[in-house]
């Protein structure tokens, strides 16, 4: 008989959720994460869409320490000294069902964590899982320094750099294009101050995405989600790309911080928090395969994870995909199967849940990013030469604004700039 019904490996998003709802069934469950505690070693942007986690939380905006609810959604293209936003405000965005808020991973996930061991599961930290235990050819459990802990089932919720993924014999190592790397840092302000920059209402706050000089004109972006407290701000940049840059990432950083509309931002506040992180960016045709004989994979090691360069997802996504692995588990102990056959009705949960229908929908997104490159260095310029062809006055006689208009978009080709338009429709 095996020690525990299951066990997960990872306490993020997806592990924490994942034994939340199997304890909460009765099932013995052993959670277990390398890190100090949960989300010592996590990082997100970011903010949370809330919609998945509302079904396993109802009570959670009473509960999990979440940062501002995000009412202001802001998308800026930038030159090195130009900055073209669009500003995007709705009641709409705070309603229940759509709401989402800025969270710090720390806090967040060991809130999570406690949900999962108020639950009834085991949960221990500081240990690395190392291997998987095999048995007559399954997985039947993990195995950290001299320990061989079983179960009926494992889940893996180890994250992008999976490794256990691999030595299940699910994936292959991921290549740079589909992995991005991000950089990013918490900058404490006074929260009135914060609200103040904004213009946010008590409780409520902003995310802002930026595109162009903030990675130099490489494949990524930049990113700013207000706290409570702080600020999150960072860069995320593909790795491929990186690759051929002169420029280091945590040079990109400091241009960023200092850029003009970036800089008041930030102004006067403490740095508190500096990490990096990778992130899967290939979208649906680098998912692994998800299931094996006593074995799952959720959330990021399963590469659940949408970079559509307006939004960041993944973390909802984690949290759905523990809970749909979660039930999965549960029908197989009940039947008494835990092989391969039994377990891949998983996916097809996925495949009818909003995780994989997303995916597919924007399966051709990733492809369409770094095969446009002219979104990070060329459209930003483009966009600035617009809007100072129609604000600057300097005295000298007008020209119409449609000839004005048209000069910086000559420069890259109508031509070019239409089919990139269709392409960029088409993938969304
Ligand atoms: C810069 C950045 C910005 C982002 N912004 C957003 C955003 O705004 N919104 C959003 O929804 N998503 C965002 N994401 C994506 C989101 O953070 C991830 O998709 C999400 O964290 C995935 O959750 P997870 O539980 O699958 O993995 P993780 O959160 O990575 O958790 C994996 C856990 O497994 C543990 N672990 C790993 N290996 C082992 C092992 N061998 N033994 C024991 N424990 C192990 C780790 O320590 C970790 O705690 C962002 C990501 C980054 C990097």
């Amino acid at each position: 008989m095996a020690d525990f019904d299951a066990i997960v490996v990872g306490a993020g998003c997806a592990g924490s959720v994942a034994a939340c709802v199997l304890a909460r069934e009765g099932k013995s469950v052993l959670l277990i994460e390398r890190g100090g505690d949960a989300g010592s070693k996590n990082m997100t942007g970011g903010r949370i869409y809330t919609h998945s986690l509302r079904p396993v939380f109802p009570d959670f905006e009473d509960e999990a320490p979440l940062e501002r609810k995000i009412t202001k959604e802001r998308i800026s293209l930038v030159t090195e000294s130009e900055n073209t936003t669009v500003e995007f405000a709705s009641p709409e965005l705070g309603r229940p069902e759509n709401s989402s808020y800025s969270v710090l991973r720390g806090p967040f996930d060991r809130w999570l964590a406690s949900k999962a061991e108020e639950a009834g599961a085991e949960c221990i930290f500081g240990i690395t899982v190392e291997d998987l235990v095999w048995e007559d050819g399954r997985i039947a459990g993990v195995r950290a320094g001299e320990d061989e802990i079983t179960a009926e089932v494992t889940i893996l919720a180890d994250g992008v750099n999976s490794l256990l993924t691999e030595k299940a014999k699910l994936a292959t190592k991921p290549s740079a294009h589909q992995l991005a790397v991000s950089v990013k840092e918490t900058i404490e302000l006074p929260e009135e101050v914060i609200a103040d920059r904004f213009q946010a209402a008590p409780g409520e706050g902003a995310a802002w995405l930026f595109a162009g000089a903030a990675t130099h004109g490489h494949v990524g972006g930049g990113f700013l989600y207000t706290n409570r407290e702080s600020i999150s701000i960072g860069l995320v940049a593909t790795l491929s790309d990186l690759c051929t840059s002169q420029v280091p990432i945590y040079q990109m950083m400091e241009d960023f911080k200092n850029h003009p509309s970036v800089a008041p931002v930030l102004r006067g506040g403490k740095l508190i928090e500096y990490s990096g992180h990778l992130i899967p960016e290939g979208g649906y045709d680098m998912i692994p395969t998800l299931y094996a004989d006593g074995c799952l994979v959720t959330g990021d090691a399963g590469m659940l994870c949408i970079n559509l360069g307006y939004q960041v997802r993944g973390m909802d996504y984690a949290v759905a995909s523990g809970e749909i692995a979660a039930r999965t588990v549960l029908e197989a102990l009940e039947a008494g199967d835990t092989s391969s056959a039994k377990l891949a009705s998983y996916r097809a949960k996925l495949e009818n849940s909003f995780v994989l229908k997303d995916l597919q929908a924007y399966r051709n997104f990733p492809a369409f990013m770094e095969g446009t490159p002219r979104i990070f260095n060329g459209y930003p310029e483009i966009a600035a030469g617009i809007m100072k062809s129609m604000f600057i006055v300097d005295g000298s006689p007008v020209e119409p604004i449609r000839k004005k208009a048209m000069a910086p978009v000559k420069q890259i080709g109508v031509w070019t700039l239409l089919k990139d338009l269709r392409k960029g429709v088409g993938a969304l």
